[in-house]
């Protein structure tokens, strides 16, 4: 059973009341031990879903993500007014445009801060993402008149580590935590909003329940993320079982810890070396082995591809993904969603053909 989960709501009000600040952060990748070190809360800003999405279509091209469109009308209806700052990554174009479009031209009175993230791996990209952790450290130095020590970094830093260590820990161990794939994702998407300190606890409290392995046909996700969160009951109704996942909010921010003693240095290669993504610029050939590898492990029969409708970096893979994972065995579908549209009933119909497929 699925261990009761604080709401974002409550967890503000606590942050608040100890006189933390709270930073609304879009996706992907960023550091939350940065953000820590300075008593800053992230609250990840993935839409939200349900918003009327019109404030933000009047400066967005109707090809923008609904991700996009919806944190723009979200801010823009006051739902990010508890937020102390903004940090945008440049995951793709429509959150750099993003990004532009608040910092020139909307202005929100809440300080806009864009975070540069390279593409692919090595040593420039290291030492460029810890050049601009550097700098985004300065910059939070500015804005709460904070300077936190090397050592207040890298404790920030290990209580994030030791939170991605249980988030992995409760992965490896997802077959017999007895959580349907509903709740099973609400625990991993706590990730987005609660303190490390928090979703340690609550992951601890979880791991303590061990069930049988549940039966099921087994299944990889892959997309950005599951919403409508209906697509996971869907599958539960369906006798999927989801047993590994490439989602760009979950599985592949399973971050493992750093190695370097130096602290910006240090929350780059967390991100840099985690599992590979297309918004990272990750090549293709890494992504095919890590699927395969990944399906193999788990023994899943096929992948869903569940894609944010428009989202550029994830489309553009999919046709030679797909390719490649076939010759290899591995059967697939692809279903776009707008986030703010309720699941159609045309997608649970192809869900349901796909599952009876990889059954038969
Ligand atoms: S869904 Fe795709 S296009 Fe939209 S913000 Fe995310 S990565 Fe960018």
């Amino acid at each position: 059973m699925l261990k009761p989960i604080p709401t974002r709501r409550e967890i503000i009000k606590e942050i608040k009341d100890e006189g933390g600040l709270v930073a609304a952060v879009l996706p992907i990748h960023y550091s939350r031990a940065l953000l820590r070190a300075f008593s800053i809360y992230p609250l990840e800003v993935w839409g939200p879903p349900k918003v009327d999405d019109n404030l933000g279509g009047a400066h967005l091209q109707t090809y923008v993500c609904s991700i996009v469109h919806n944190a723009l009308s979200f801010l823009k209806t006051g739902g990010l007014d508890d937020a102390d700052l903004i940090m945008v990554p440049h995951t793709c174009d429509s959150l750099q445009g993003l990004g532009s479009l608040l910092i020139d031209l909307i202005k929100p009175e809440t300080a806009v801060i864009p975070l540069y993230l390279p593409r692919d791996k090595g040593e420039e990209s290291l030492s460029f993402l810890a050049a601009e952790f550097h700098s985004l450290f300065t910059r939070l130095s500015q804005l709460t008149g904070k300077k936190p020590s090397r050592d207040d970094l890298l404790n920030a830093i290990c209580r994030e580590e030791e939170s991605d260590l249980l988030l992995d820990k409760l992965y490896r161990n997802r077959q017999t935590t007895g959580l349907s794939n509903l709740d099973f994702y609400r625990l991993v998407r706590s990730r987005e909003y609660l303190p490390a300190e928090s979703f340690s606890k609550l992951i601890t409290a979880q791991l303590q329940t061990v069930t049988e392995p549940q039966p099921g046909i087994p299944i990889i996700l892959s997309g950005i993320l599951p919403e409508p969160m209906a697509v996971l009951s869907t599958i539960d109704n369906m006798n999927g079982l989801v047993v590994a996942d490439d989602l760009a909010g979950c599985g592949r921010r399973r971050y493992a810890p750093g190695k370097s003693p130096e602290p910006f240095r240090r929350m780059a290669e967390r991100i840099l070396y985690a599992p590979p993504d297309p918004t990272r610029g990750n090549s293709l050939a890494e992504r095919i082995k890590y699927l395969d590898e990944m399906a193999q492990s788990s023994g899943a029969k096929g992948v869903i591809f569940y894609e944010v409708k428009f989202c550029e970096p994830e489309l553009f893979d999919l046709p030679s993904l797909r390719e490649a994972l076939k010759e290899l065995g591995l059967s697939s579908i692809t279903i776009e969603i707008d986030i703010n549209n309720p699941l159609p009933h045309q997608v649970a119909t192809r869900i349901a053909a796909f599952l009876e497929m990889l059954d038969n």
